[in-house]
């Protein structure tokens, strides 16, 4: 591919022309760090992580900027999703003016020292085993190129995540309950099909669809499992239309007994797949064989996917996994702690850290390992002053988590209306500019979903709330008072 090799010594005079580079590239260097950063806060931590934080800069040349990712696929779909958006956030770069934007594939030799931030590596702790048994994996799709590897199928289950390490509470017990049954019956539950789990992001879904598969596995070994990610069935569906196997890829899908797709959210965008995807799950419930799916949010709240394939998604049984309680905090604390050998951790801090840590459960075990890493290095006791010193990042990081309530009171201050205003249907200016701009900053500093901010808004739709969105990002852009006024909005809530 012409496009995969750049050559950086063109120049004539090389030791002056190099000299220039890497001033300029220095800083394309520093705009493409500001852009990652907006591309974070504009399409959330989830999808900034799998396809936008491995794109890195790698220089310029002959009035090309080039950005490189780890794979030819994620280019693809970088170059079908993100491009747009990315370019316009370089052109409004004063340095990038008069260059081309174009992303590139290292070949697989420059490849390799990278490798580590590629996606689906990055999310794979190493350490987890292989486990393919009746857990089937359809062999006609390994990818041929090397470059690809890392998005190879590798259905892997976590031997930590079965049913008996999983702490129930009242978050999660309807999701455990109908995760528990469907593992159990031999055959499709009725009312079950597709069993839905949806929650945000460290809840427990992954967790929860391993130890269904480990169960099945266990206890009824002819029956033919297969989980994967939405993203690699994506992946793989693409590559087999490629390689024109299609009709192959069908077929293997079509003869398994469950299928579980974790992750659904991000099969969103991508027509010829949904479409796939539709037919693979009519095909599976029709021949009454059980489907299990995961997503971040309900399918009524999952966007870009198509409507049918939505009321599919929701036609069985949808299970929830909301926010976690103090107390299933404090049991997953207690259960993880049981589980360690060797180490006390005194009552305080875990009640400590059940309070502090509230964003997701896996920050919570994140935060437990690190201070027992910490204590067993050092060789001293855990206490209550070694936590909050060794969590510190992670405790200011949790203590500021902005809510939309506080936008809301400080857009509403700001602009002198009542905050009841922020959840009224009045159209006046006076009140819908205000409450535009409270909705621009629910987006861009919470990780909270256009369709969860339009409910927070007095039952909004989530169009309403991407229209205000690109609303304010284009008053900003022609009114300098304007964008005066929100950044301050934005500097006040971040402090
Ligand atoms: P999700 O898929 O919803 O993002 P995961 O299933 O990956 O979340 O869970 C994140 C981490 O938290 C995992 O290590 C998982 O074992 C752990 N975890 C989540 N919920 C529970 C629970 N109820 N009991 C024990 N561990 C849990
Ligand atoms: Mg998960």
């Amino acid at each position: 591919m012409e496009s995969e090799e750049i050559t950086m010594e063109a120049g004539v005079d090389m030791v002056l022309a190099r000299a220039e580079l890497h001033t300029i590239d220095d800083l394309l260097a520093q705009a493409w760090n500001r852009i990652s950063g907006k591309l974070h806060s504009i399409y959330g931590e989830a999808i900034f992580r799998s396809w936008l934080k491995p794109i890195q800069f790698t220089g310029s040349d002959n009035g090309k900027i080039f950005l490189s990712v780890p794979t030819r696929f994620m280019r693809e779909w970088i170059n079908s999703h993100y491009i747009s958006q990315i370019t316009q956030l370089w052109n409004a770069e004063q340095v990038a003016e008069g260059y081309i934007l174009e992303i590139i594939v290292p070949p697989p030799s420059a490849n390799a020292g990278t490798a580590a931030t590629a996606p689906v590596k990055a999310e794979a702790p190493q350490e987890v085993p292989v486990v393919n048994s009746n857990v089937i994996v359809p062999s006609n799709w390994q990818p041929t190129e090397t470059a690809d590897s890392d998005l190879q199928l590798g259905a892997s289950l976590d031997p930590r995540y079965t049913f008996d390490n999983f702490v129930v509470g009242k978050p999660n017990e309807l999701a455990f309950a109908a995760a528990r049954r469907v593992a159990e019956s031999v055959q499709v539950v009725p009312g079950c099909n597709p069993l839905f789990l949806y929650g945000g992001v460290g809840l427990g879904k992954t967790h929860l669809m391993h130890a269904i598969a480990w169960h099945i596995r266990r206890n009824s070994p002819q029956r033919r499992v297969l989980y994967l990610s939405a993203e690699k069935f994506m992946y793989q569906f693409i590559k087999a239309l490629r390689s024109k196997e299609a009709l192959a890829f069908k077929e293997h899908f079509r003869s398994v007994d469950v299928l579980m797709i974790d992750d659904v959210q991000f099969i969103s965008g991508k027509d010829s797949t949904q479409e796939e995807f539709f037919h693979t799950f009519n095909a599976l419930v029709d021949q009454n064989k059980q489907l299990i799916i995961s997503g971040d949010r309900s399918p009524s709240d999952l966007e870009g996917i198509e409507e049918r394939v939505r009321s599919r998604l929701g036609w069985g049984l949808v299970a929830d996994i909301h926010a976690t309680t103090y107390e299933l905090r404090f049991g997953i604390l207690q259960s993880k702690i049981d589980q360690m050998r060797d180490i006390m951790i005194p009552q305080k801090v875990i009640e400590f850290l059940a309070h502090k840590i509230t964003s997701n459960v896996r920050e919570l075990e994140g935060a437990l390992n690190r201070v027992v890493a910490h204590a067993t290095l050092v060789g001293r006791p855990v206490t209550l002053e070694t936590t909050q010193e060794v969590l510190h990042d992670l405790l200011r990081a949790n203590d500021r988590r902005i809510s939309i309530d506080d936008i809301q009171k400080q857009v509403a201050n700001h602009y002198n209306i009542k905050v009841s205003d922020m959840h009224s249907a009045r159209r006046s200016r006076a009140v819908a500019r205000p409450r535009q701009v409270a909705m621009y900053l629910s987006k861009k500093l919470t990780s909270k979903s256009l369709p969860e901010i339009g409910r927070k808004f007095g039952g909004k739709d989530h169009t309403t709330v991407m229209h205000a969105v690109k609303r304010v990002e284009e008053l900003m852009a022609a009114d300098q008072e304007m964008a005066n006024d929100v950044e301050l909005l934005d500097r006040i809530l971040q402090n």
